[in-house]
């Protein structure tokens, strides 16, 4: 961000300003929003948060989400949030399409509008933008960001709190996207006072009997593995939904599970939702489902993380996936891409 002092000069007075996250927010989505929620509430601006839709329960410790004001519950209260924002802020998410609704008023809004992001293919509508894809997390580029402005030391324990739960959910716990910045980062997150272990205890290992139920479902009965193109599939039906009565968020990190098999370079986890079937892609080494998820499932994401839709049955989306894996066998099982993906 070249002209990051010029927003910082905007913000040596207090001002009005919303920060925004994707739809199904995950743990980076509310971390950033959260953190740079508290970080710039302290520097004395009148702040509020707005997000599509609602966010999962394993997040509702984090201090101050029950102050997110969400779109599909409350669109007026969004709309004159926004309406009247002189910055806004667009975190964890490069269009305006992934925020729905929400996006039209960002975009006929004449407020400063800030980019902060980590996924692939940014779209051009905000004129300050930290779009770095090699980073882990976009909790990672806030915190670059607060650095950039020259005010890391007004980074509070809470911020540092925030801040590290989105670099832990979206680094699978430091599985992936690491590098020695960011283990620097959270050195000095630790330094600060933040606790790694409490904060892993209240993300992780906290669920209710139900979750493990349902993996053990999802592992046991709704698992598909293709080893003749290193691919794993789960998939799960509106029924399995009222069964084991799935909430928002209960189905994080399931799908991670695929790449725990050696023979597996590309995990999908398919599911219906009330109107759309939701696909959710993986992989390991350099093998993109970002390419998958944007040329067949209208989405997008990362290079070994990313996500889309498709407007028809789970049958049909699941038939479609395999439809696709040809194209790819040589890829996915020629000895470069073999060798890779097993380290
Ligand atoms: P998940 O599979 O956990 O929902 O998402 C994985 C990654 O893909 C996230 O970074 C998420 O932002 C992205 N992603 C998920 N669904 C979509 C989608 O429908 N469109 C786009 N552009 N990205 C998505
Ligand atoms: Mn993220």
């Amino acid at each position: 961000m070249e002209n990051v002092l010029e927003l910082k000069k905007f913000l040596a007075i207090p001002r009005d300003i919303v920060l925004t996250t994707h739809r199904n927010p995950d743990g980076d989505a509310v971390g950033s929003s959260l953190g740079l929620y508290h970080f710039l509430t302290g520097e004395g601006h009148a702040v509020h948060m707005c997000v599509p839709s609602e966010y999962p329960t394993f997040l509702s410790w984090m201090p101050g989400i029950d102050q997110m004001v969400v779109y599909d519950t409350d669109p007026e209260r969004t709309q004159e949030l926004i309406e009247r924002a002189q910055v806004i802020f667009a975190l964890d998410y490069n269009a305006l399409d992934r925020i729905d609704k929400m996006g039209e008023l960002i975009g006929d809004s004449r407020a400063k509008k800030v980019m902060i992001d980590h996924h692939l293919y940014p779209e051009d509508f905000a004129e300050y933008e930290l779009s770095e894809t090699n980073a882990s997390s976009t909790c990672e580029l806030i915190y670059d960001f607060i650095e950039m402005m020259g005010m890391e030391r007004s980074i509070t324990p809470l911020v540092g709190d925030c801040l590290f739960t989105g670099i832990l959910t979206d680094t699978g716990s430091f599985k992936y996207s690491t590098s020695p910045k960011l283990f620097r980062i959270v050195a000095n997150l630790l330094e600060l006072g933040v606790d790694d272990v409490k904060i892993q205890g209240l993300v992780f290992n906290c669920l209710e009997e139900k979750n493990l139920r349902l993996l053990g479902h999802c592992l046991a009965n709704r698992m598909e593995i293709l080893p003749e193109f290193r691919t794993g599939i789960i998939s799960l039906t509106k029924e399995d939904y009222e069964q084991f009565d799935i909430k928002r968020g209960d189905t994080e990190g399931i799908v991670n599970f695929l790449l725990k098999l050696k023979g597996v370079t590309v995990a999908a986890f398919i599911h219906e939702q009330p109107k759309i079937t939701k696909i959710s892609l993986r992989s390991k080494g350099d093998f993109s489902v970002q390419e998958i998820a944007s040329k067949y499932f209208k989405g997008g994401g990362h290079l070994n993380a990313s996500g889309g839709a498709s407007f028809t049955s789970l049958a049909s989306t699941i038939r479609k996936f395999k439809s696709i894996l040809p194209e790819y066998q040589e890829l996915l099982t020629g000895e470069k891409n073999k060798i890779k993906s097993d380290n």
